[in-house]
């Protein structure tokens, strides 16, 4: 039977906005203007163009800087947690410029305050919570993508790690990473610090900033069903398996939850860069491009997903398939020169007259 969910539309791609608050420096700057104005009510944002003309655009959620890390939490990412305890694949991304708030919204620790505790550690909370520690195991690699090359940020002398798609279940895996069993939230919270110390010292070897690559989070759960219960993703028929008395022996049931911390969307100048800067931009243009067109394609409901132009779009292929969820969390910086219009197009929005 085709896997179910509560979701009426299980493949869409949600998007919602949230806008951080002025820092002090916005704060105490009389000239600063806000490009945007958000209207959660309406779920409306409008984006001011110039004195005269404004733009309505409309997403699935918006937040005012008032909202919290648990609100956000819970409307955006708690669903497609959800889904992947239930079988499904699922992915979190944070798209943006540098400075929106991208890691603030997925990574943030909240070591002094829990309550500024983030997507991840929120989602492995409630992961860990729901399945069982002996039956079921929740295992996770931390990675980088920088330029193309994908680096193990729990092991950083491990680089160019290759992807790797099963031809038979189209299953995409990164098997040279480090993979480690989570034991508990504490444990995952030493992980999450030990990959970020490891992202600052490899981006400060490589003299670049950790805005121009991707992080992401793969956590990879193993639960164990009865097969006679909602089936997932990764179920079959044929793994359906009873013993000699006719008892259904559970199944194991696969899936897989990515957090991703998008590279800043920010246009670099070509003009006025050389070298390492603009093999960046190049390669964040194609990655953050490509994503926009598989994107696009979800919202259209193509048949023929183009993942195969970036390994940012390659390693979220099985993420993107038959049965995923996929939220966009957006952040925007309330800045009048933010290229509002740019970041728009991509998360194919609709706009309302
Ligand atoms: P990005 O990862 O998009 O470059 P950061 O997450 O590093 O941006 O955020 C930039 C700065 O703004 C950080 O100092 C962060 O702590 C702060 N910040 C971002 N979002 C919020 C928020 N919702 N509330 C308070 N501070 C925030
Ligand atoms: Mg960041």
């Amino acid at each position: 039977s085709p896997p179910q969910d509560n979701d009426p539309e299980p493949g869409r791609v949600r998007v919602a906005i949230r806008v951080r608050p002025r820092n002090a420096e916005e704060l105490s700057d009389a000239d600063y203007a806000d490009c945007v104005e958000v209207q959660p009510e309406l779920k409306k944002l409008k984006l001011r163009k110039n004195n005269w003309n404004s733009e309505f655009y409309k997403f699935d959620e918006i937040f005012a800087e008032s909202a919290s890390q648990k609100r956000i939490y819970e409307t955006v990412a708690k669903p497609v947690v959800e889904s992947v305890l239930n079988g499904y694949n699922g992915t979190v991304m944070a798209y943006g410029q540098t400075g929106t708030g991208k890691t603030y919204t997925l990574g943030k620790m909240g070591k002094d305050d829990v309550s500024e505790r983030g997507i991840m550690v929120r989602a492995l909370e409630d992961i860990i919570v729901n399945t069982n520690s002996t039956s079921d195991s929740v295992e996770m690699s931390f990675l980088q993508l920088y330029m193309e090359s994908i680096q193990d940020l729990l092991a950083p002398e491990k680089i160019n790690i290759p992807i790797v798609e099963d031809a038979r279940t189209g299953e995409v895996s990164v098997p040279g990473a480090t993979v480690v069993k989570i034991e508990d939230l504490d444990h995952f919270l030493q992980l999450l610090h030990i990959g970020e110390s490891n992202r600052l010292a490899a981006n400060t070897k490589l003299n670049t900033e950790s805005s121009r690559s991707h992080a992401i989070l793969m956590v990879n759960i193993r639960k164990s069903v009865k097969s006679d219960e909602e089936p997932g993703s990764s179920f079959q028929e044929k793994d359906r398996k009873t013993d000699r008395h006719g008892n259904q022996i559970p199944i194991v049931r696969k899936s897989k939850l990515l957090i991703v911390d998008l590279a800043g969307s920010e246009r670099i100048d070509k003009s006025g860069s050389e070298g390492r800067l603009l093999e960046e931009a190049k390669f964040i243009n194609l990655s953050l491009t490509s994503l926009g067109k598989c994107i696009n394609a979800l919202a259209e409901n193509s048949p023929h997903i183009p993942t195969r132009d970036s390994k940012l779009t390659r390693l979220l292929r099985d993420s993107f398939g038959g049965c995923l969820r996929v939220s966009v969390l957006l952040c925007r910086e309330l800045s009048p020169l933010c290229d509002c219009l740019e970041a728009m197009k991509i998360v194919n929005t609709v706009k309302l007259r």
